[in-house]
Formats: C-alpha cells, sequence, structure tokens
C-alpha cells in the first residue's frame, strides 16, 4: 500500500515511554496521518535542567516535525567547539559550528535545555489531534495476535494498538520480552551536571560556544542554553558508584575533590556551582533484535550510547522519522515495517556508538598519549576535523 493511503480504523499505535524517542515518534507517526497514545510512568512530564546538543542531523528533523519553533526562543547557537588542555587550561583547537556547519549540512547546530526541548515536543504533541497522551501510565507488558498488540499497563488496563513501541529508556521494562534480557552494566564513570548563570563563566571563556576540557581520567563540557542566559555544565569523572536515578543529588566537596587538578578557570567554573547532580554512565552489550513481530524499541531502550558524541536524544529522533516512514508505507504489513525499520538503524547507531566510545577514550588519556593527541589536533585545521564527521551531522532520512 503506497503511504499516504492509510486503511480506514487503522489502531493507534501504543507508545511507551515520552521522553525525546516517545514524543517524536507520536509527532513523526502523526505527520503520516497514524493515531498513537503514548504512556509515561511518571505523573507528569517534566524533565529536569541538564543540557542537550543537538547536531544538524537532530535539528533537521525538530525544523521538518514543526517543533523547532516551539524551541526557537529558548536555542542557542554556538559558533565553535573550544578544546582545552583541562590541566592547564591552554585552547588545543577551535572547531567550527555556527554558521560553517549550518551551511554545510543545511541545519543548525543548537544548544539547550532539555526541558525546553521536552516543552517544545510536547507543546507540538499536544497540537495534533491524533495523539493521546497518559501520564502515570507505566506499560509493563503485551500480548501479541495476528492483527493487533494489547500495551498492557501496570493497573492491568489492556490498551489495543497496531503497534507497540518501546522508547522507554536505557532501563527499558519491555526489552527483554521484546529482544534479549540483557542488563545495562556500569562503566566505571559518573556524569556531574549543573546549570550556572552565563554571569558566572569566567573572563576570557567565550559564552558562545561549547567547551571541552580534556585531563587524564576525566573530562569538563560546558555550553550555553536559554538563549545564552545559562551555561550547562557536565563533568565525567571515573568514579564506581552505579547510580541509577539520573537526578540524584551530588555531593558539591566530591566534586571539588575529584576536579583539584583542574585548571584554575575551570575550578572557578565548578565552584559557583551550588547544586549538583549526578548519574553514572552505563552501557548495554548490543542488542541483536530490536523488532518483533508488532513490537519494536526505539531510542535509548534499542541502543543507549555514552554520551562522548552528543548523539544518544538525537538518534531517537532519526529512529523516530524512519519508524514512522515505514511504518506508514507497511501499514497492512506492520511486523514487515518494523523489521525494515530495524535493518535501517541498526549499523548506523552502532557505528555513532562506537564513534562516542572511541570519543570518550580519546578525551580522557594522561601522558604521553594525550600530548600526542593535542599535538594531532593542534596540527589539523578545525574544520577538517569537523569534515570527518560529515557522515554524522549529514545524515538524511531515505525518503
Ligand atoms: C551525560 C549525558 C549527556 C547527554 N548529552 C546528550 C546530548 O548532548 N545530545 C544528545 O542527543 N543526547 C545526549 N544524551 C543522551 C540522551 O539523553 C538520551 O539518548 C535520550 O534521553 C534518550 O531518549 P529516550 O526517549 O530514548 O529515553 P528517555 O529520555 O530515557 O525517556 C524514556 C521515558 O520513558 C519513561 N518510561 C520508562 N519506563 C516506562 C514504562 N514502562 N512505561 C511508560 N513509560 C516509561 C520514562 O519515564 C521516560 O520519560 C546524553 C546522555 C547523558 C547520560
Amino acid at each position: 500500500m503506497a503511504a499516504g493511503h492509510l486503511p480506514e480504523n487503522l489502531l493507534p499505535v501504543a507508545i511507551a515511554g515520552g521522553g525525546i524517542g516517545g514524543l517524536t515518534a507520536a509527532i513523526a507517526l502523526a505527520r503520516h496521518g497514524i493515531a498513537s497514545h503514548v504512556h509515561e510512568r511518571r505523573e507528569s512530564f517534566s524533565e529536569d535542567g541538564a543540557g542537550i546538543q543537538i547536531g544538524p542531523n537532530g535539528t533537521r528533523i525538530l525544523r521538518d516535525l514543526g517543533v523547532a519553533d516551539a524551541l526557537l526562543p529558548n536555542i542557542s547557537a554556538p559558533e565553535s567547539i573550544v578544546v582545552h588542555d583541562g590541566q592547564t587550561g591552554r585552547t588545543i583547537t577551535e572547531l567550527p559550528l555556527g554558521s560553517w556547519i549550518a551551511e554545510r549540512h543545511g541545519a543548525p547546530y543548537w544548544t539547550v535545555q532539555r526541558s525546553h526541548l521536552h516543552a517544545a515536543l510536547l507543546k507540538t504533541a499536544r497540537g495534533v489531534p491524533l495523539i493521546t497522551l497518559t501520564t502515570g501510565s507505566a506499560i509493563t507488558a503485551f500480548e501479541t495476535s495476528a492483527d493487533r498488540v494489547a500495551a498492557i499497563d501496570a493497573g492491568g488496563s489492556r490498551h489495543s494498538a497496531l503497534a507497540l513501541i518501546a522508547a522507554d529508556g536505557l532501563w527499558s521494562a519491555l526489552r527483554p520480552a521484546i529482544a534479549s534480557p540483557g542488563a545495562p552494566r556500569p562503566v566505571g564513570k559518573s556524569a556531574y551536571r549543573t546549570l550556572i548563570s552565563s554571569d558566572n563563566l569566567p573572563a576570557g571563556v567565550k559564552t558562545n560556544s561549547v567547551h571541552v576540557w580534556l585531563s587524564p581520567g576525566s573530562h569538563a563540557v560546558h555550553y550555553p542554553v536559554s538563549a545564552g542566559r545559562e551555561i550547562a555544565v557536565v563533568v565525567i569523572v571515573n568514579d564506581a558508584q552505579s547510580v541509577q536515578n539520573w537526578s540524584t543529588p551530588a555531593p558539591r566537596g566530591t566534586l571539588l575533590n575529584l576536579t583539584r587538578d583542574f585548571a584554575h578557570e575551570l575550578k572557578t567554573l565548578i565552584a559557583s556551582a551550588e547544586a549538583w547532580r549526578m548519574w553514572s554512565l552505563h552501557t548495554l552489550p548490543p542488542v541483536a533484535r530490536w523488532s518483533n513481530g508488532r513490537t519494536t524499541l526505539l531510542g535509548d531502550a534499542a541502543h543507549p550510547i555514552l554520551p562522548f558524541l552528543a548523539q544518544g536524544g538525537v538518534l531517537a529522533l532519526e529512529d523516530s522519522v524512519v519508524l514512522a516512514r515505514l511504518m506508514s508505507a507497511y501499514p497492512t504489513n506492520i511486523p514487515q515495517a518494523l523489521r525494515l525499520y530495524q535493518s535501517a538503524r541498526m549499523i548506523r547507531t552502532a557505528r555513532v556508538a562506537a564513534s562516542s566510545t572511541s570519543n570518550g577514550r580519546a578525551y580522557q588519556l594522561g601522558g604521553a598519549t594525550a600530548a600526542a593527541r593535542n599535538g594531532l589536533l593542534k596540527s589539523i585545521p578545525g574544520a577538517i576535523v569537523m569534515r570527518r564527521y560529515d557522515w554524522l551531522y549529514g545524515w538524511r532520512d531515505a525518503s
């Protein structure tokens, strides 16, 4: 059946999870005329105050789905990525973003607060009659039959659906039944995060740039959010604890101690924030199968990646548009649509995950290897370094 000619009385798609992936999937499906019911486990859709970088492969999707307008009042479009030696503070290199990357890939590079991105997705979804949103509804099980799937919530209510998309994040409750029983493992690192007023940036640190400070075994990243009024700061350090809740209050003294070897201006920045939150980074062995009959995984539930390339959320946006296109192309053969979605996405997401892991290793080198990395970065013009990521930022859906 051709896209755009959907059968009458098509059941809605059930989506477990109202995070970045679940809401985007609902909006993308609606663009193809497919109704959905998003079930969010939490009692409200609020997101906490961390930042998120959205490369051109993500901002293009937000623009095409009609989400960008709601986000524009709160975006920053940084002009560059400044890479520093985290111990001396010296600049190693500066990589172009701003108009350079927008012209190269036909879409900008934005940095925003997660809560602002989430609010823009929610506002868009609420304006679409084909989308139903329910909070306080955890989907914990499902049952499939030949022509439908029943998504079953924690209270035992059954929701008949055309398909079930598990967009329920890293700790997906549905993944074991759909795909494989593997569980996320801690990687021995924790991320501490905060928001500060942009007035607190130390003198000499460019306001409208992403800054990455590299140090042996740890690194820090900060960038403007809230249209430049605030700076989102993330510090990633070696840490044996395994904290699953990503809003765990973090003792400031512990962080100050862990970062005592950082350059003076970075320590000043870190010390300027009182309230920190932290969570432990986890990884999951590649999931061999995402789609099973009328059920599939999307976003972190399918392919959680380490945050060293700032792409986990953007991959969930990419998943959403591919999945919606294929479900609209095969509305009467949903298992086939979901299999094609898996084939279309697995290699790309594995490549991004591998690239992110390797970035993380390079960020936290020490001794002679760190010196070699710095020397190499200094010797290559920033635009040449960024061109190596054309495969990442230049992604477009096949349609
Ligand atoms: C330190 C760090 C920095 C990052 N920085 C970036 C960045 O700069 N750029 C970027 O693109 N990505 C970044 N990411 C990754 C990004 O945050 C994730 O990839 C993204 O949030 C995944 O979205 P998701 O919708 O798949 O999952 P989630 O955001 O985890 O959403 C899942 C949703 O499902 C709900 N839920 C869970 N279980 C159920 C259930 N059984 N039923 C119903 N609802 C349920 C949850 O409450 C939640 O709302 C970063 C990650 C980390 C750790």
